[in-house]
C-alpha cells in the first residue's frame, strides 16, 4: 500500500501504515548490514555537501514515507561513516547489535519518559535490576548494588558520569554548600595526564576552574604514578587548598593505559578524596575473569562508570554509572518542585532517577541493555570480548614481525598502538592513504610527543579475515612510503 497523504483522515501514521513502513525500515537496516562492507568506511562527503542536497526549508505538504526512506539511501548514506563496519578500527568502538537495535525500537515504541518511578515503574525497576546484574557479571564491589547504600543508573555518556561524580564529590567535600559564592575557589582535583578530556570538561562545568585540575604524570605504560599523586595532594594541602576528587582510568583513550587503582585508592582513602574510576571502553573486559586484574582496587572507588555503548554491543547511548553512596549524589542533584511531587516518591520506597543525573527526562535505555544481556548471555559476551582481545594480540605480533614498524606499547586488551619507523609526517600520510582508500578506518594519537596509529578492535563483526586484510593494506601502503 503506497501512502497517499490525500487519502488520510488525519496527518498521523496509522498503526497499519506503521506496520508496513516499519517492515520496510527493518528490511532496509538488515540490507544495510548485509552490504556494509561495500561502502568506504569513512564518509567521503565534503563539508556542506549533505546540506546542499536538502531543501532549504521544511516541507509544507506531507510527503510519502517511501520518498523519505528513499532519501536515506540517496542523501544520508553517502554522509555516513560506517561505525558498524567490521573494518572500522578508529577511536574506540561504538558497537551495535540486533538485539540492542530492537530493544531501542521498543523503547521508542513505548515512548515513555522515566524521570520518576511513578512515570513508568518498569523503566526504573528494569534499569535498577539490570545494573545490579552487571555488578555480579563484572565482579564489581557489592557496595555498588542498589540493595545497600549505593546503586547504578544509566547515563547518556561517560562524560555525564564524570560530571555527576565531580558534582557529588564537590558537594560532599563542602558539606553540600559548594553552591554558595566563594566556596569552590580552593578546591583541587587530580587525574593523569592521559585521562579523557571529559574529566577536564566536568571540572570546568562544575565551576571549579581547569587550573585546579592537576594532571599527574604517568609511567612508561601510561599509567598514573600514585606517588606523584600523593605528592601533589600534600603540596596542595600545605598551600591551604582543598583536594577533593581523583579520577583513575581503566583503559585510557590514547593507549589503553591502566591506572593502578589499588595504590590510587589508598591515597584517596588517606586524604578523604572522592575516587571516580572511568572505565568507559575497557570496563566490558571484566565480563571475563581473566581480565579482571585491571580493576584490582576498584573497591576503593566512590563511583565507577563504563560504556556498554562502546564494547558491549549496546547501541549508543548507554553508560552505566555506579555510586557507593547514592545519598551524596542525590543530595547534590535533587531539586523537587511541587509539580513532580507524588505518593510513591514520598513513600521513600522507590528510586526516582531524575535525581541521579543532570537532565530531568530520560529514555527507557535499560531495554536495549536487557535485550543484549539476555540474547548473548554472559557466555556470548565473554566469547566476543575474548575474540577481540585475541585479534588485537595477534595484530601486535604482526607489527612486531615487520621491522619497518614499531609496537609503541604492549596492548593490554584490544587497542594496538603502532607506528612506522619514520617521521610523524610519513605516519600521517600512511593513515590518510588508508582512510582515503575506504578499505578501513583508523585514527591516531600522540604518545611521548610522537604520532602513533591506533588499531582499535571491538566492532561487533570484526573477524580474523578483516584484520588480515587490514594488515595487508597497511603493509602495502607502507611499501609506497618507505
Ligand atoms: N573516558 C574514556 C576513557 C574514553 O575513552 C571516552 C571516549 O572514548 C570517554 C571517557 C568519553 O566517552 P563518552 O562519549 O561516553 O562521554
Amino acid at each position: 500500500m503506497a501512502s497517499n497523504p490525500q487519502a488520510k483522515s488525519s496527518f498521523h501514521m496509522s498503526p497499519e501504515e506503521f506496520r508496513e513502513q516499519g517492515h520496510a525500515v527493518v528490511d532496509w537496516i538488515a540490507n544495510y548490514y548485509r552490504r556494509i562492507e561495500s561502502f568506504p568506511v569513512m564518509s567521503r562527503v565534503l563539508p556542506g555537501e549533505i546540506r546542499e542536497s536538502l531543501p532549504k526549508e521544511a516541507p509544507v505538504q506531507p510527503e510519502p514515507f517511501e520518498r523519505i526512506l528513499g532519501d536515506i539511501e540517496k542523501i544520508i548514506l553517502p554522509g555516513i561513516t560506517h561505525w558498524q563496519s567490521p573494518n572500522f578500527f578508529a577511536y574506540f568502538p561504538s558497537n551495535a547489535s540486533g538485539p540492542a537495535i530492537l530493544g531501542d525500537l521498543l523503547a521508542s515504541g513505548f515512548g515513555v519518559q522515566g524521570m520518576l518511578w511513578a512515570t513508568s515503574p518498569a523503566c526504573t525497576e528494569l534499569e535498577t535490576h539490570v545494573l545490579d546484574w552487571l555488578v555480579t557479571a563484572l565482579a564489581l564491589p557489592g557496595k555498588f548494588r542498589s540493595a545497600g547504600n549505593g546503586g547504578g543508573v544509566i547515563q547518556d555518556t561517560a562524560s555525564s558520569s564524570a560530571l555527576c561524580a565531580v558534582l557529588a564529590a564537590r558537594e560532599r567535600a563542602t558539606n553540600f554548600e559548594a553552591n554558595r559564592a566563594g566556596a569552590r575557589q580552593k578546591m583541587t582535583a587530580y587525574t593523569s595526564s592521559q585521562s579523557h578530556s571529559s574529566i577536564e570538561k566536568a571540572i570546568k562545568i562544575a565551576g571549579l576552574g581547569s587550573d585546579n585540575l592537576r594532571l599527574i604524570e604517568v609511567d612508561e605504560s601510561f599509567a598514573m604514578r600514585p606517588a606523584m599523586l600523593a605528592d601533589a595532594v600534600k603540596l596542595d594541602k600545605a598551600a591551604g587548598r582543598i583536594p577533593f576528587f581523583v579520577c583513575g582510568t581503566v583503559g585510557t583513550t590514547s593507549s589503553n593505559g591502566m591506572d593502578p587503582l589499588e595504590e590510587i585508592g589508598r591515597v584517596c582513602r588517606e586524604f578523604n578524596l572522592w575516587f571516580h574510576v572511568d572505565s568507559a571502553m575497557s570496563g566490558t573486559a571484566a565480563i571475563c575473569p581473566e581480565f579482571r586484574h585491571f580493576q584490582e582496587g576498584i573497591e576503593y572507588a566512590d563511583s565507577y562508570c563504563f560504556n556498554p555503548h562502546k564494547w558491549m554491543f549496546t547501541n549508543f547511548d548507554c553508560d552505566c554509572f555506579y555510586v557507593a553512596d547514592r545519598k551524596a549524589l542525590i543530595e547534590a542533584l535533587s531539586v523537587l518542585p511541587e509539580y513532580l511531587r507524588n505518593k510513591a516518591t514520598e513513600s521513600g520506597a522507590v528510586i526516582d532517577y531524575r535525581d541521579w543525573h543532570v537532565p530531568l527526562g530520560r529514555r527507557f535505555r535499560a531495554l536495549k541493555l536487557w535485550f543484549v544481556l539476555r540474547y548473548y548471555g554472559i557466555e556470548g559476551l565473554q566469547f566476543h570480548v575474548r575474540e577481540h582481545v585475541r585479534l588485537a594480540q595477534e595484530f601486535a605480533k604482526w607489527v612486531l614481525g615487520d621491522k619497518r614498524f614499531e609496537l609503541v606499547v604492549p596492548p593490554p586488551l584490544n587497542l594496538v598502538c603502532f607506528r612506522l619507523n619514520a617521521s610523524d609526517e610519513v605516519n600521517q600520510q600512511l593513515m590518510d592513504a588508508l582512510n582515503r582508500s575506504g578499505d578501513l578506518f583508523l585514527t591516531h594519537t600522540k604518545l611521548r610527543g610522537r604520532l602513533v596509529l591506533r588499531m582499535s578492535i571491538g566492532q561487533t563483526n570484526t573477524a580474523q579475515h578483516h584484520l588480515e586484510k587490514a594488515w595487508e593494506r597497511i603493509q602495502e601502503e607502507a611499501s609506497r612510503l618507505v
